[in-house]
């Protein structure tokens, strides 16, 4: 019988977690010879994947191969040809960002060729010289769009889009209050190294629960 291929079946956010989980796994290796301790490490990975991923007995064997890997070259080539049936983040045009920020006259658009829709859960691009900050994400299949300031200060904190403690920006954005004229500010601090945040995304609750802040 032919090989069936399978198909692409994980998200972004799946694949920063399975690289995550490995990378787990291989400092075990490098730290310890207790079996015992790579043995648990194993056992929490192996929750991790299983409470997050729902896979089909094919996309299993093909991810289960990562308790073979022990070391970051293994790891780099697993990762490299895991990519394949990673889902990218949709499809955007130039002219599809101008209708997400209309009423933005003069909208600075990013560089689309330059950007890895592999590995990206939210897009995003500054305008540094009006500290503007604009930032896309899919919910359902849909384009939804965020824009505000960004505060050129940079502190250590924990961003409120991945959850990890890294040199954050405060991010402030202004929703249009049900009185006229009336604006409800938010500020956030997010990473200011958005690529970097973009890899710490392994679930994608928290980035929607903050559209879902800083928008209503
Ligand atoms: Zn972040």
């Amino acid at each position: 019988m032919e090989k069936q291929t399978i198909q692409p079946f994980l998200s972004v956010a799946n694949y920063h977690l399975i690289e995550q989980q490995l990378n787990k796994m291989i400092n075990a290796y490098n730290t310890t010879k207790d079996k015992n301790v790579i043995l648990a490490v194993q056992g929490l990975v192996d929750t991790e994947l299983t409470e997050n991923l729902d896979l089909d007995p094919d996309q299993l064997k093909l991810i289960d191969q990562i308790y073979n890997i022990r070391d970051h070259t293994q790891s780099d080539v697993f990762l490299e040809s895991l990519k394949l049936y990673v889902i990218p983040f949709k499809a955007v045009t130039a002219s599809k960002l101008k209708s997400l920020f209309k009423k933005e006259k003069k909208l600075k658009l990013p560089k689309l060729e330059s950007m890895d829709f592999h590995q990206i859960c939210y897009l995003t691009w500054d305008d540094v010289s009006t500290h503007r900050k604009y930032i896309v994400l899919e919910q359902q299949g849909k384009l939804k769009a965020i824009k505000g300031n960004i505060d050129t200060n940079v502190i250590k904190g924990i961003c409120a889009v991945c959850n990890r403690h890294s040199d954050v920006s405060l991010f402030t954005t202004k929703v249009k209050g049900q009185v006229t004229d009336t604006f409800t500010k938010y500020s956030n601090y997010i990473c200011a190294d958005s690529k970097n945040c973009n890899k710490n995304i392994s679930d994608l609750q928290r980035l929607n629960d903050f559209f879902e802040r800083v928008t209503h």
